[in-house]
């Protein structure tokens, strides 16, 4: 089963609320090791991206996920804004071209948005930020697509690699962002970023099948 454009702005909409609703504890995580604004950061630019989807006239998924982008970079600020919008929008770049979505394109997407993480923010695996959720996630993705799995399980796939992935942040030390100031007392804490990418994925695998 493929993923219209409509399926993906509703699947946007969707995962936009549930970061929203988890604004608190986005909160607490980032008080532990940061400076407590990542949920309000996010409940702000994921907003915008509600009202940004309630806007139409959409070309193609490619066209959606740069509005995300562009609406998440304008909004969120600190870190975790650039690094986001550059993962949307180097998924949407990948996707330029498409009517809609497959399993393939879906894992095509995934792999853009960590390569433009990974550019902006060059952190590497175990340095405890939103690459060690978005890392496993597209490493599972494309697994799941190569076997012939379709859209909703391969993001499916990607969420639980992405879930497994935030947890394994709690007892690394952190090496990038704010967290990294904290030494060794940022070990036995949720990282707040990969906790929001693991929340992110999991609400479209939830809801991209319409
Ligand atoms: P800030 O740290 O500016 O207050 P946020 O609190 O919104 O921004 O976001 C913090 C999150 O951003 C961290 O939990 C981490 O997952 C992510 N992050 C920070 N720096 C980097 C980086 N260089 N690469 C990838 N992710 C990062
Ligand atoms: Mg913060
Ligand atoms: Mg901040």
């Amino acid at each position: 089963m493929g993923c219209s454009t409509e399926d993906l702005v509703a699947a946007l909409r969707a995962a936009a609320e549930v970061v929203i609703d988890h604004r608190d504890e986005l909160v607490e995580l980032d008080r532990l090791i940061g400076d407590a604004d990542h949920g309000e950061n996010l409940r702000r630019g994921f907003t915008a991206v509600v009202s940004t989807m309630d806007g139409g006239g959409w070309s193609g998924p490619a066209s959606v996920l740069k509005a995300v982008a562009k609406t998440l970079i304008s909004t969120v600020g600190g870190a975790a804004g650039p690094l986001y919008g550059t993962a949307f929008l180097r998924a949407g770049a990948a996707l330029d071209g498409r009517a809609e979505l497959d399993a393939p394109a879906v894992a095509t997407a995934l792999r853009a948005a960590l390569d433009g993480v990974l550019a902006r923010g060059k952190a590497e695996p175990g340095d405890k930020t939103m690459v060690d959720a978005l890392t496993p996630a597209v490493q599972a993705a494309e697994a799941a697509a190569a076997q012939g799995a379709d859209v909703v399980a391969t993001l499916s796939a990607a969420a639980g690699a992405a879930a497994d992935g935030a947890a394994a942040t709690v007892p690394l030390v952190a090496r990038k962002g704010r967290a990294s100031y904290l030494g060794e007392r940022s070990a036995g804490h949720l990282d707040p970023g990969a906790r929001s990418t693991s929340l992110l994925l999991t609400a479209l695998a939830t809801h991209a099948g319409g």
